[in-house]
Formats: structure tokens, C-alpha cells, sequence
């Protein structure tokens, strides 16, 4: 995976900025970066390796072939191991256009640097030991965070925080797999009895949390749709605006929405995650409603949605219209075997009120929220229970935790094999045929932490019981 070159790369976004920084990562960092800079206004290449690390030093990147500078820049000098890859690094911050950029690439690659493939750095990072590969994976999420909540678990993951909630489980598999290796191969020593299945319960629990945890996790990284719905003039249009307004410094029209379905992607108070507002009003409009409603587009709205927010217009007694709406959320409900998530706006409470709840009646168990679109009342409440009903119920009291389809798919591996474990140890099978189970379920584990289990299992035999001696 490594071959030992000195990789190179432009570490700033493409187009013109205040500087751009090309990257210099391995042993001859400092022979290349020297090749191609010149320091102060003279024609001496810095003295990197006697250098102080972690200092800048002014001069140009020249073109050796020529001589000819090629920009005026800042070399900034880090010796390994203190550095994002742990091995020596250079950055070169250039004037920021594409041209001074492109050619100190060009140079430095000329000089012997290899160009960095995507996400090599951090590659390199995890390989020399720096970060572990949940702590790789969530550099990519603090890179790609789209709300301040989203960045702040990414960088706690970034801190290690998806190893130490999953430490637990592995602390108590390698516990369990040292006991049963040691039953196993030592039957006639006094080796004390453990009771199994607590044990792998305990494992069990760290999972089932981790894995609900992912399910909030997935809205802060991924955002939620929320679809508005209810019959014409209920007052959809008006909420959607009433949601925006308090938002609008940073909503942003969603590209490739049709004029029949407005979309705007906020990052509304409550929730700390991106959600995206699909207005159904214009499909509804003119025509019957029932018919409508069967139309694809709508359909596939209301089905994409994470989360619908039936309006209905509180002031005028609720009409078949509404109810067939109502059918249809409660029929989503069915199809994914779980109660809609679904929260009902009943609108327009600053007039006469006039009782919902035949309609209220077709979603049991969904809040109802009243509201005043034109007027805002009750929009923050709205808010809040739609961020309940996004977050899930399990997922309400789980700590949100962002991981990937790869680690969630090995966290689930994990439990089956912990459940294959319990299953095996009740029809009485012998200790050796559990503990393959047990590692079953630490691998998959390991999968997710990059962690060397059979090294670790081994260290722990041996610190917990002294065998060999
Ligand atoms: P849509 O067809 O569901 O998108 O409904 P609109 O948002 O276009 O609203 C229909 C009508 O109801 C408009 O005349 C709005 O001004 C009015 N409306 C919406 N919300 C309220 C409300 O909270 N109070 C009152 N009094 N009128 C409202």
C-alpha cells in the first residue's frame, strides 16, 4: 500500500483564492522541496533538515531546469513524526491562481514527487499509525460536514470517539475469547467458571446503541426530506415560508426540482441536521385531488420523504380531501412496517377553530402541533416535534454516532455472530465452537476500528492469565 515515494498534491480547492497550497509528504520531502526553492531574495536552497521544524521560510519556487521563478511563496518545514502523515512534509503556500499552483506541481513533481492519489495524506496517516480507520474515515466527514452538529460528531470521531464507545464491547470479547481459549486449552486448571452470557449481552447492548445512534447519525451527514402535504389552501405554501423565514441567511435551492414541487434545503434551529422542504402545493392546485395524488411525482415525494408534515386547515371542518390524505401517510406507514413519521400542522388557529379529529384519528401516535403560518405561532413547536419524529425513538437517546455503510454493515455483523454466540452456547455446544463465534463477532469489530485482533487477543491472554509461565 505504501511504496515508499514522496507523494504530491494541490491541498486548496481549484478556481483563484487568497493562497494555494501544494503538499509534500515523505522521506525526500525536503530534497524536492529544496530542488525546486529558493530562499529569501538570494539563490540558496533553505536548509531544511538543520532547520527548526514547523517554521516558515519566505523565498520563490523557481524552476530548476531554468532557474526562472515561478511564484513567490511560504515553505512551511515539518519534520516527522509531528505531522498529519507522520512522515517529513512540506507545504508550499503559492498566490492562489490555478497557473502558480499547476506549476510548483509541475515542478516538484519533475524534481522526484510522486502525484498523491485521492485521500493518500490520510492514508498514509492511518498506515504510520496516526489515525486510526474510524478517525480516517471521519476526516472525510469533517471535510464534508453541512451543519455545525454534523461537524462537531465528526470531529469527535475525529478525536477517537467512535472507538471509545465501541472499546466496551471489544474490551469484553477479548475478555470473554481469553477465558474461553484458556478453558479450552487448559481444562484441567483451575481456570474460574464465567457465566457467558451476560458477558455477550453487555457486548450486545454497546452494538444495538452504536447502531441506533447511526440511524441520527445518517440524518446529520446525509440531511432528511420533509414533505409538506394537505389538500389546496390549507396553508402549505404559507408554512413553508413560515419555516424559511427564520432561516433564509442559509437556504439554498435544491438543483433539478421541477416548478411543481419546491424544494429548499435549511438547516432549521432545532434539528442540527440539513433538511430539505418539498412543497407539494402545485401538484393539488387545479384539478380533483384524489386523482391528483396518484400522480407519480407526488407519490414519490411523499416516499422519499424521511418525514411529512400534514397540514390541515383548522378553521373549516375537515372534508374527505383531507382525509384521503391522511390515508395515504398512514399507508406509507404500513409499507415500511413502522408508524409514519409524521407530524400534524393543524393551521390556521388564529382563526375560528373547528375540531380535526376524525382526521387526526387516520395517524394514531403522531403529534399535533397547532399552528399560525401567516402569523408564525407555533412554528417553533413544530420544529421540535418534527426533530422528535426525525430522530426516531431509539435514536432520540442514542448519542448520534456518523458512520459508514462499511462499518455499520460489520457492526451488524458483529451481532448476528454475538446472537449466533448465545444461540450455540444454549444447545450446549462445546467452549471452542463459542469461541468462534466470539471471534467472529471481535473481527468484524476490528473491521470497523482497523484493529489487529488476534495480536491484541494474544496480549490479553497473556496479561490476564499469566499461562506459560
Ligand atoms: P396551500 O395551497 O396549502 O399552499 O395554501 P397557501 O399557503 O397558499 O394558503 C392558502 C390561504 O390560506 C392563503 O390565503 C393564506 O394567506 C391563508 N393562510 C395560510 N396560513 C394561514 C394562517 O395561519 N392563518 C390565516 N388566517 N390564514 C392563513
Amino acid at each position: 500500500m505504501m511504496d515508499g515515494a514522496t507523494i504530491v498534491a494541490i491541498a486548496t480547492p481549484p478556481g483563484e483564492g487568497g493562497i494555494g497550497v501544494v503538499r509534500l509528504s515523505g522521506d525526500d520531502a525536503a530534497a524536492i522541496a529544496r530542488r525546486v526553492f529558493r530562499q529569501g531574495h538570494g539563490d540558496r536552497p533553505p536548509a531544511l533538515r538543520s532547520n527548526r521544524s514547523h517554521r516558515l521560510i519566505y523565498g520563490r519556487v523557481i524552476d530548476p531546469t531554468t532557474d526562472e521563478p515561478i511564484d513567490e511563496a511560504l515553505l512551511a518545514w515539518m519534520a516527522a513524526p509531528h505531522t498529519y502523515t507522520r512522515e517529513d512534509t512540506v507545504e508550499l503556500s503559492c498566490h492562489g491562481g490555478a497557473v502558480p499552483v499547476r506549476e510548483t506541481l509541475r515542478v516538484l513533481l519533475a524534481a522526484g514527487a510522486r502525484h498523491a492519489e485521492p485521500g493518500e495524506f490520510t492514508l498514509r496517516a492511518f498506515l504510520n499509525g496516526r489515525l486510526d480507520l474510524m478517525q480516517a474515515e471521519a476526516v472525510l466527514n469533517v471535510v464534508g460536514a453541512r451543519t455545525t452538529e454534523g461537524l462537531r460528531l465528526a470531529v469527535a470521531d475525529l478525536g477517537g470517539e467512535l472507538g471509545q464507545r465501541l472499546r466496551p464491547a471489544r474490551d469484553l470479547l477479548v475478555g470473554l475469547l481469553a477465558y474461553l481459549d484458556a478453558a479450552a486449552d487448559f481444562p484441567d486448571d483451575e481456570i474460574p467458571p464465567t457465566d457467558v452470557v451476560p458477558e455477550i449481552a453487555a457486548a450486545d447492548a454497546v452494538l444495538v446503541e452504536v447502531l441506533a445512534g447511526a440511524r441520527a447519525g445518517m440524518l446529520y451527514r446525509e440531511g432528511a426530506q420533509v414533505t409538506l402535504v394537505g389538500r389546496p389552501n390549507v396553508g402549505k405554501s404559507s408554512l413553508l415560508n413560515a419555516l424559511l423565514r427564520a432561516e433564509r441567511a442559509i437556504v439554498t435551492p435544491v438543483p433539478g426540482t421541477t416548478r411543481d414541487i419546491i424544494a429548499e434545503t435549511v438547516n432549521l434551529g432545532g434539528f442540527g441536521f440539513p433538511v430539505t422542504l418539498l412543497d407539494t402545493a402545485g401538484i393539488a392546485e387545479t384539478v380533483d385531488l384524489v386523482e391528483r395524488l396518484g400522480i407519480d411525482r407526488s407519490r414519490r415525494a411523499i416516499d422519499a420523504a424521511v418525514a411529512a408534515v400534514l397540514v390541515l386547515d383548522g378553521s373549516v371542518p375537515p372534508g374527505s380531501d383531507d382525509l384521503t390524505v391522511a390515508t395515504m401517510l398512514a399507508a406509507r406507514g404500513d409499507r415500511a412496517n413502522a408508524p409514519p413519521a409524521v407530524v400534524i400542522a393543524i393551521n390556521k388557529r388564529d382563526l375560528l377553530s373547528v375540531d380535526q379529529a376524525v382526521v387526526v384519528d387516520l395517524l394514531p401516535g403522531c403529534p399535533v402541533v397547532e399552528i399560525a403560518a401567516t402569523s408564525g405561532m407555533g412554528i417553533p413547536a413544530l420544529e421540535a416535534a418534527l426533530a422528535g419524529q426525525l430522530s426516531g425513538e431509539g435514536a432520540g437517546q442514542a448519542r448520534p454516532a456518523l458512520i459508514t455503510a462499511r462499518q455499520r454493515a460489520a457492526l451488524d455483523r458483529s451481532l448476528e455472530h454475538l446472537r449466533d454466540a448465545v444461540a450455540t452456547h444454549a444447545t450446549g455446544h462445546p467452549l471452542d465452537l463459542l469461541a468462534t463465534d466470539i471471534r467472529a463477532a471481535l473481527r468484524a469489530i476490528g473491521e470497523v476500528t482497523g484493529e489487529a485482533i488476534d495480536d491484541a487477543v494474544l496480549t490479553e491472554i497473556f496479561a490476564r492469565f499469566c499461562i506459560g509461565k
